[in-house]
């Protein structure tokens, strides 16, 4: 199946953004074939005109955990230990595979309909909505966490262990290699030096990648340190983790030598801007990490702590806070913050051939409307995606050559069903008892 747009503005990359204007972009089955200002000579099966759209790469949500729209809202205006354990923690134990194959589809419609297109998660048991993940069409590196406090007894911990390697083994990989497993660590607080140490070795024999919670607060990095007498990030590093590809989500409360580390180990940073305003979390140095040329991407984290999933607002506040803050409005040309959520991120999820619109690249496309008053007039595409552009500007979302979501609709996930589902989810987990 070949398929050719028209007549759209087209973000190419090459070195460096390019903007096509009114060009043309030809795509073969799940490869991108052509981009150009001239039509290609070369028939194709269908041509779609899409005068006055941009045409942009897929966004890439670095950190999220999925199921937890479940609890959007809940114990907002509380700190992160007691919104974690008092509000969250509760209502997780109660969850079952089906309320979180629920809560798993709600937020990957958020993330369609915000032009999303890869997302990396971190969630108790994975197996229990890989099925919808890879029925979605979406790209995906689903981590299966470790948590083992010290008052976990063994055979549970090593039972969790076997479900994370029997989970890489069964999954990765799959649906056409959008689906990949990678192994995840919660965090420092939640770990003991043993598990960690046997994570990043089973993580390292399969050469997967992993995820990790990072001094997402000052707090926690120096509880760490009274704890370990080191800060979380020299933790890992003693650990072996960083010998994996790493994916640090937060890095809020890191000091200049973690940074240092994270740089000598290529660890991917994962800035959560809503998620660290809202739970007051502070400001991760990203000017600090840039100098550094440490890979910085950006992600949502989960419902609850958001309370949405829409990369674009994350772009923005990115954009402004930092500025804000350091008092310097040239921290963050927009060009680098639009390369964080789409080619840094596919890069960090091991996805080498996703992330731009390029010859030879996956049609991992994103259509935006133009046609509103808050993106009149188009002086400069980058700036306006990362400053003006709001989700609802999506007008389709594809993966793989494959339309997933557009004018509004879900094509891949039914949105009634969901609805349903809801309904009786939140019976089960909130009805008094
Ligand atoms: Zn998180």
């Amino acid at each position: 199946m070949k398929l050719l747009f028209a007549n759209a503005d087209i973000l190419s990359y090459e070195n460096d953004w390019r903007l096509i204007k009114k060009g043309y972009l030809g795509i073969e089955n799940d490869r991108i074939i052509y981009v150009g200002q001239n039509k290609p000579d070369d028939a194709y099966d269908q041509v779609r005109d899409l005068s006055g759209h941009a045409l942009i790469p897929g966004l890439y949500n670095m950190h999220t955990h999925t199921p937890m729209s479940l609890l959007r809202g809940l114990g907002s205006g509380l700190p992160l230990d007691r919104w974690l354990f008092e509000q969250m923690l509760p209502v997780e134990r109660k969850m079952t595979p089906q309320h979180m194959s629920v809560g798993n589809r709600i937020s990957m419609m958020e993330m369609l309909a915000s032009g999303v297109v890869g997302f990396s998660d971190m969630y108790h048991h994975p197996s229990n909505y890989v099925a919808d993940v890879i029925a979605s069409g979406m790209r995906a590196n689903l981590g299966h966490p470790v948590m083992a406090m010290l008052s976990d007894d063994p055979a549970s911990l090593a039972g969790r262990i076997r479900e994370s390697i029997d989970f890489f083994d069964q999954y990765n990989e799959r649906a056409d290699g959008r689906l990949l497993t990678d192994f995840a660590i919660h965090a420092e607080y939640t770990s003991t030096a043993e598990t960690v140490r046997t994570y990043a070795e089973l993580c390292k024999e399969r050469q997967s990648r992993l995820q990790i919670h990072l001094s997402e607060t000052i707090k926690e990095h120096e509880e760490c340190k009274q704890r370990h007498g080191k800060t979380p990030a020299r933790y890992f590093y003693d650990l072996d983790v960083f010998s994996n590809p790493t994916c640090a989500a937060h890095c809020v409360a890191v000091e200049p030598e973690d940074m240092d580390l994270l740089k000598e180990k290529d660890v991917t940073v994962v800035h959560n801007p809503s998620s660290n305003m809202k739970l007051g979390s502070g400001y991760m140095p990203i000017h600090e990490m840039m100098k550094r040329g440490i890979r910085v991407t950006l992600g949502t984290d989960g419902d609850a702590s958001n309370n949405n999933q829409n990369l674009f607002e994350e772009m923005h506040l990115a954009a402004i806070i930092h500025c804000g803050y350091m008092h310097d409005p040239t921290l963050l040309p927009v060009g680098d913050l639009f390369k964080m959520a789409t080619i840094d991120g596919a890069v960090s999820q091991g996805r080498g051939d996703c992330g731009k619109l390029a010859v030879g690249m996956k049609a991992d496309i994103v259509a935006i409307d133009l046609d509103a008053p808050h993106l009149m007039p188009n002086h400069d595409l980058l700036s306006l995606l990362v400053y003006s552009a709001q989700a609802s500007d999506v007008a389709m979302t594809m993966v793989d050559g494959k339309i997933l979501y557009e004018h509004k609709e879900f094509l891949t996930i039914d949105k009634d069903r969901v609805r349903y589902d809801l309904r009786k989810t939140l019976d089960d987990l909130f009805a008094e008892e």
